[in-house]
C-alpha cells in the first residue's frame, strides 16, 4: 500500500486558521493584539525572505508584525538595547533574532538576553531547561510542527520506537525531548552513530534532521514506520532549465514512500509548519502574558 502523504501545507493552513480566530477573539473580548517582533542583522538573502513571509503571516492572521532591520556592522550594545526595548514593550508578545547572526555577534548571549516569555522560537536556556524538564515552556517551531503532525496522524503515539537522526539545539534534541514528552522510546543518531541503518530499521517513528539530500534510502525504512523529513536542501536541476534548482529532504523520498506508512514530503511538509508554529507560540504567549486560557492543541 502507498505510503500517506502527509500534508504539511494543509495542516499548516488549519493551524493558521485556528491561530486566527484565537486572534479574533483576544480583541473582540479583551481589546488585546498578539504582536510579534523579528530582529534580522545584515543582508543574507534567504534570513530576508524568511523575515517577509513572516512579517506577512503574521499580518494575515491580524496580529501585529514589528520588524528591526539592522545593518550588518552592528554592534553587540545595539542589537541588546533593541531587545531590551522589546522585552519592555507590551504590545509585543513574542520576539524573533533570525538566525544565523553576523560572526562578532555572540548568538548565545543574544538569545538569551530575549526575555524567555517573549521567546517565540524556543531556544532561550530556560525554555530549554523547561522543555527538558516536562515543564510549560514555549517550544522550538520546527519540531513542535513535527510533534503535531505525528499527533494529528497517529492519535498518540505512546510507547512508540522513534529515531530521531540529528542532534543540533534547534531542531534534533528538542524533537527527541518532544518525543519523550510523548511516551516515545527515544533513540538520538548522528555523524558518529555506528550502523545508522540497523538504529533507524528499528523505528515506528523516524524524523531525519540532518542537512544531506537524500541520505535515507527506503530499505532503512520499516515497513509501515512514519517518515518526517526535515531537511530542506537545494540541488542543480538542469532539467528545468538553466541555472534551476529544486528542494529535496535528508529522505529519499520515492524509496523511503515505498516501504513508509505515512511521509512528509519536501517542499510541502514540515516547511510550511515552522512559521505556523511560530504564530502559534506567539499567540500563546500572549495569552500567557495575559493571564488568559491558551488555545487548545496549539502547543506541547
Ligand atoms: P545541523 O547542521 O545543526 O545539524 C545536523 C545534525 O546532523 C548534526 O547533529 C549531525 O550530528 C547530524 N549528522 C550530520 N551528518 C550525519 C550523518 N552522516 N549521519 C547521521 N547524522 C549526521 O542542522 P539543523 O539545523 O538541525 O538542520 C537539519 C536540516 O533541517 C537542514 O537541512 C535544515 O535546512 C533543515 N531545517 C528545516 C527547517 C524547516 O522549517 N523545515 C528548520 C530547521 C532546519
Amino acid at each position: 500500500m502507498p505510503a500517506t502523504i502527509i500534508d504539511g501545507k494543509a495542516f499548516a493552513a488549519k493551524v493558521r486558521a485556528q491561530v486566527a480566530d484565537h486572534v479574533t477573539r483576544l480583541k473582540d473580548a479583551h481589546g488585546i493584539t498578539p504582536g510579534l517582533a523579528v530582529v534580522l542583522v545584515g543582508e543574507d538573502p534567504a534570513s530576508q525572505v524568511y523575515v517577509r513571509s513572516k512579517g506577512k503571516q503574521t499580518v494575515e492572521v491580524g496580529m501585529k508584525s514589528v520588524e528591526h532591520k539592522l545593518d550588518a556592522e552592528t554592534s553587540e550594545a545595539d542589537l541588546l538595547a533593541v531587545i531590551d526595548q522589546l522585552n519592555n514593550d507590551p504590545e509585543i508578545h513574542g520576539i524573533l533574532v533570525q538566525l544565523p547572526l553576523p560572526k562578532h555577534l555572540d548568538e548565545d548571549l543574544v538569545i538569551n538576553s530575549i526575555a524567555p516569555e517573549k521567546d517565540v522560537d524556543g531556544f532561550h536556556i530556560s525554555n530549554v531547561g523547561l522543555l527538558g524538564t516536562g515543564q510549560k515552556s514555549m517550544v522550538p517551531c520546527t519540531p513542535l510542527g513535527c510533534l503535531m503532525m505525528l499527533r494529528d496522524h497517529h492519535g498518540s503515539i505512546s510507547g512508540m520506537d522513534a529515531v530521531v537522526i540529528g542532534r543540533s539545539n534547534i531542531v534534533g534534541k528538542p524533537m527527541a525531548q518532544l518525543l519523550l514528552g510523548d511516551s516515545c522510546t527515544v533513540t538520538i543518531a548522528h555523524s558518529r552513530t555506528k550502523d545508522l541503518a540497523e538504529v533507524v530499521r528499528r523505528a515506528d517513528i523516524v524524523v531525519a534532521a540532518v542537512g544531506r539530500p537524500q541520505m535515507v534510502p527506503g530499505d532503512w525504512i520499516k515497513p509501515g514506520a512514519t517518515v518526517i523529513d526535515v531537511g530542506i536542501n537545494r540541488l542543480d536541476a538542469p532539467e528545468r532549465g538553466e541555472g534551476k534548482t529544486r528542494l529535496v529532504g535528508d529522505v529519499d523520498y520515492d524509496s523511503c514512500a515505498a516501504v513508509a506508512g505515512a511521509i512528509t514530503p519536501v517542499p510541502g511538509g514540515v516547511g510550511p509548519m515552522t512559521i505556523a508554529c511560530l504564530l502559534a507560540n506567539t499567540v500563546t504567549a500572549c495569552c500567557r502574558a495575559n493571564g488568559l486560557d491558551e488555545p487548545d492543541g496549539l502547543t506541547a
